[in-house]
């Protein structure tokens, strides 16, 4: 994060106390994070938590983690700005019904691969000559084949499985 809002003056407010209309001290804790070049930052976090409470919310952290803290609020305020209803949830619900997509093509393509490597298993027991001459061979290939049926059953195990963890990891962070 920039930090070089006071260089330009110190009689230049930051953006914060601009549009609060009072003087920027020294030790503004605003400074930092809202340069005045870049107004409408502070107007949509102020619009959305309210000037005191980024204050308060800003003071209680240690300086290292208030950038971060900063950007996420004007993440979260930007998004809240344009959509009223479901702010950066509806960002994050829709990335979660994308993972869910990608999640249920992958467990498909994994059922693929699982079902090929099956059938090129029987295929060369098959030429096996040993097997070959064994009355019980085409049945067990048979056997094989109908595990394509239950392969939509074991790939809905796997879905459900990622998809939760996936979940998890989003929703904690
Ligand atoms: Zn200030």
């Amino acid at each position: 994060m920039k930090e070089g809002g006071r260089k330009q003056g110190a009689m230049s407010p930051c953006a914060a106390c601009k549009l609060l209309r009072r003087r920027c001290a020294q030790d503004c804790v605003f400074a930092p994070y809202f340069p005045a070049d870049d107004p409408q930052k502070f107007a949509s976090v102020h619009k959305v938590f309210g000037a005191s409470n980024v204050n308060k919310m800003l003071q209680e952290l240690p300086e290292h983690q208030r950038s971060d803290a900063v950007s996420s609020m004007v993440y979260e305020a930007n998004a809240r700005v344009r959509d009223p209803v479901y702010g950066c949830v509806g960002a994050i619900s829709s990335l979660q019904q994308q993972v869910d997509v990608l999640q249920t093509q992958l467990a498909l393509a994994q059922a693929e691969v699982v079902h090929m490597r099956m059938r090129q298993f029987t295929s060369t027991h098959d030429v096996d000559p040993a097997l070959a001459s064994n009355s019980g061979s085409p049945s067990s290939s048979r056997q094989l084949m109908s595990n394509s049926q239950t392969k939509s059953l074991f790939s809905m195990d796997l879905v459900v499985d990622h998809a939760n963890n996936m979940g998890e990891s989003l929703w904690s962070c």
